[in-house]
């Protein structure tokens, strides 16, 4: 005997629905989780059913707070809640890194693509891209400016308040890839800075801050590529070459993500 099965429209809708999900994820307990907010000074509680959270692990959360970067204080799998009365967690930032790091001044080195990429470090600061979201970028590339000489070449202004950000150690992450800059500078909120980096010279030159000409932001961007270049060709010219590739983390950064937060994994200085 053959049975027919006859699904409802919205039995319909959702399969095809569930069809354009990402392929199986990982079930995770769902659980309440209190997560603070350092941006406002107070904690709020969560639910999630997407992501295996521990203490001290970068969320992203919806409603009011959506947007704010939080850390997860505690986690409860023992709960009962009124589902409609809770916002939820939307997206975790990975604080795990594993690699090699080489000191370089208030800063540490990789040159391993894989050990801090642009992306990871991103998400410690910065919100999870909002689908709906629509960005505009000029078309103009700018022009281009050597490297060593590029205080002369931009506001005063924008250099003077870049220098103050580069005393204050405000470029928290920078990577070369090939040729392409990307840089997390931490001004009244974090901003992304892109250029180019070419035979000593930078073109391209971004900020996601509202200033049409340079910024600060890129100024501070800059002096620390500056530095860093400086640093790597005394000390580390042999990876880099191999590599065509580093990434640079604020020491301080990079010990209160990774290192301090995690409640197991190793640390490992040689
Ligand atoms: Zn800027």
């Amino acid at each position: 005997m053959r049975i027919k099965i006859r699904l409802s429209k919205k039995k319909l809708q959702k399969r095809a629905h569930a069809a354009e999900l990402p392929a199986v994820r990982k079930a995770v307990a769902p659980s309440v989780v209190r997560v603070y907010f350092p941006a406002r000074g107070f904690a709020c509680t969560y639910y999630n059913d997407k992501f295996d959270l521990r203490r001290g692990d970068i969320v992203y959360v919806d409603g009011k707070l959506e947007g704010l970067r939080g850390f997860v204080t505690e986690v409860s799998y023992n709960f009962k809640i009124k589902l409609s009365e809770y916002k939820r967690v939307i997206a975790q930032a990975s604080t795990e890194v594993k690699g090699k790091f080489y000191t370089a001044g208030e800063q540490l080195i990789t040159f391993s693509p894989e050990t801090l990429p642009y992306k990871k470090a991103a998400a410690w600061f910065l919100p999870p891209a909002d689908p709906d979201e629509a960005y505009a970028r000029g078309s103009g590339a700018g022009e281009t400016l050597l490297l060593e000489r590029f205080p002369k070449k931009i506001e005063p202004q924008a250099v003077e308040r870049g220098e103050a950000y580069y005393a204050e150690n405000r470029v928290v992450y920078l990577e070369l890839a090939g040729a392409r800059g990307r840089a997390v500078v931490e001004g009244r909120k974090p901003y992304e800075v892109e250029f180019t980096y070419q035979n000593g010279e930078i073109g391209g030159l971004l900020c996601t801050c509202y200033e049409v000409s340079a910024c600060r932001h890129e100024a501070a961007a800059l002096l620390q590529l500056r530095e860093l270049l400086q640093i790597i060709e005394k000390q580390y010219a042999e990876q880099f070459e191999q590599s065509g590739y580093f990434a640079a983390v604020r020491k301080a950064t990079l010990l209160e993500y990774a290192v301090d937060n995690r409640e197991n994994g190793g640390f490992t200085l040689e």
